[in-house]
């Protein structure tokens, strides 16, 4: 009898957690549905669309239940390179607060920016991907936090900075605000930046988890978090900063530049990146699904940890291991020749990623930044270009 009684309530479990997966992915569908519409003709930085997609972040934190939200209007702080000036219009970055269940000074900020950028302005460019994969992320993770009543012992703040796409020009100030008015520590700083694809065919299901400043403390919660069936990928964010981290990729460079520990979670930058075939069909809810499950267990395993932590400061000491880096990397681009004909690769192509590969698994190999950073930029500037062939096609890696 009792047997069948623990069946029974293993049952009901499963039943209730597949529900709210599927409701999840439901969620996900609807705000990425709307972010990467029609109606919002890109989100482009302080046009009608961007107002449109500013009220809906908002609505649906508060219908989640999440009440104490605002608009911070920053100053750009960077010209834009192109016209030596500084963009014209503030910055309009979207905070958010889920209290923590104890007085404390201690936060853990999330962040995806929710502009996108279009370059020509003929043309529509949805920015499915880059970025509204990110900020559904972050919506949804605020509807579990309160749906599961999580106790935290820091406040967490989800944010939503405006103009990365406009050289990071949105979460300078929205950071120094959150320092100066809300958080006498942010403990760590989590970013993300286009999460619901795949980097290339074979990278399904695959996530890249990069970071810097963290220290043992962090490692206690993180490496014991739950991967949630991602394929995660670990580094030091040097890896995608071939050009040194004074030309960042995202919005983590807010946050380092104050002296912030961060993560930054990303799927790479696809063939689409950029362009008008960002859309909604290239999104993976699944992946995107466990994406969210993936923070959302950052933020409950760090409470649980969190009587015993108390080292956060931007740990500088990092020691890099650039061998093991490079055979990770070596992975990748096995599994990038591994899918060579979805990919498009041409002989001579397979043939010099062949030759990172061998080295980079060689034992000894003397592994260099300046290495690593020649073999990622060649594998970033084939995987845009396999572009000419699934463009033609419409279709694509999913
Ligand atoms: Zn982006």
């Amino acid at each position: 009898m009792k047997r069948v009684w623990t069946i029974a309530i293993v049952a009901l479990i499963s039943i209730n957690i597949s529900q709210a997966g599927k409701l999840t992915k439901k969620n996900l569908q609807k705000h990425v549905g709307f972010l990467a519409s029609e109606e919002l003709q890109g989100r482009f930085p302080h046009s009608e669309g961007s107002q449109k997609a500013r009220d809906y972040i908002t609505k649906s934190l508060m219908d989640s239940g999440i009440t104490d939200i605002y608009i911070q209007q920053g100053k750009p702080i960077r010209p834009l390179p192109r016209h030596g000036a500084f963009p014209t219009f503030p910055a309009n970055n979207i905070i958010a607060k889920y209290p923590a269940t104890t007085a404390t000074d201690k936060c853990i900020v999330y962040s995806a920016h929710y502009d996108h950028g279009h370059k020509n302005p003929k043309k529509f460019f949805p920015g499915a991907n880059d970025n509204a994969s990110g900020v559904a992320a972050l919506l949804e993770l605020g509807r579990q936090l309160v749906v599961n009543k999580i106790q935290t012992n820091a406040n967490i703040y989800l944010t939503f900075p405006d103009l990365e796409e406009l050289y990071i020009n949105g979460s300078p100030s929205m950071v120094k605000h959150l320092l100066d008015s809300e958080c006498k520590e942010i403990i760590l700083n989590v970013n993300l930046d286009i999460v619901g694809g795949a980097f290339f065919a074979g990278m399904e299901g695959h996530l890249l988890e990069l970071s810097s400043g963290l220290t043992a403390d962090h490692y206690q919660f993180i490496d014991s978090a739950d991967k949630h069936g991602l394929n995660i990928h670990s580094s030091n964010i040097y890896l995608i900063e071939p050009l040194g981290n004074l030309v960042p990729r995202s919005d983590y460079s807010s946050f380092r530049a104050s002296g912030v520990p961060f993560i930054f979670y990303t799927a790479g930058t696809p063939w689409y990146y950029h362009t008008q075939y960002d859309s909604i069909d290239k999104v993976d809810f699944d992946f995107l699904q466990n994406v969210v499950f993936r923070i959302y267990s950052l933020a409950k395993n760090y409470s649980v940890h969190a009587p015993s932590l108390t080292n956060f400061s931007y740990n500088n000491d990092q020691t890099l291991n650039l061998a093991k880096d490079a055979s990770n990397f070596a992975e990748i681009l096995q599994i990038y020749i591994d899918n060579r004909e979805q990919n498009h690769l041409t002989d001579r192509q397979v043939k010099r990623f062949s030759k990172y590969i061998k080295k980079f698994k060689d034992p000894e190999f003397k592994a260099t930044k300046l290495k690593l950073h020649k073999s990622v930029i060649d594998l970033i500037i084939s995987v845009k270009s396999s572009g000419k062939y699934f463009s033609k096609s419409s279709t694509g890696t999913k």
